[in-house]
């Protein structure tokens, strides 16, 4: 990685030179490690955030998925229940038929 000399402002790489190689000042080694690792905590910060934001994402994708396969399960049930429902409905109306003819025909002489 480069640092910039903070003399005359020329781009070097510090762990080939010594010195800055356009003015021969030496480079505060301190003030620009500081700097370099400043850098360096802000990308990986930045870096942490993206790493968070894409577990929350996919966090919210997995939560998206468990409930729709619940949602879709509990739609399946929905329709079986349905269907028990109207077989038990149908089943009760040939009772009360049944019952009904056979307990009113006589009355008619049928
Ligand atoms: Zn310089």
């Amino acid at each position: 990685m480069n640092i910039h000399c903070d003399y005359c402002g020329s781009a070097f790489d510090p762990e080939e030179n010594a010195v800055c190689p356009q003015c021969g000042a030496p480079w505060d080694r301190d003030a620009e490690k500081g700097r370099v690792r400043a850098a360096e905590e802000k990308r990986e910060k930045e870096k942490k955030a993206a790493a968070d934001t894409e577990n929350l994402f996919r966090a919210a994708d997995a939560i998206q998925r468990t409930v729709g396969t619940v949602g879709r399960a509990a739609g399946s049930v929905h329709r079986v229940l349905r269907v028990v429902f109207w077989i038990i409905f149908l089943v009760v109306l040939v009772i009360i038929l049944s019952t009904f003819f056979r307990v009113f025909l006589p009355f008619f002489g049928l």
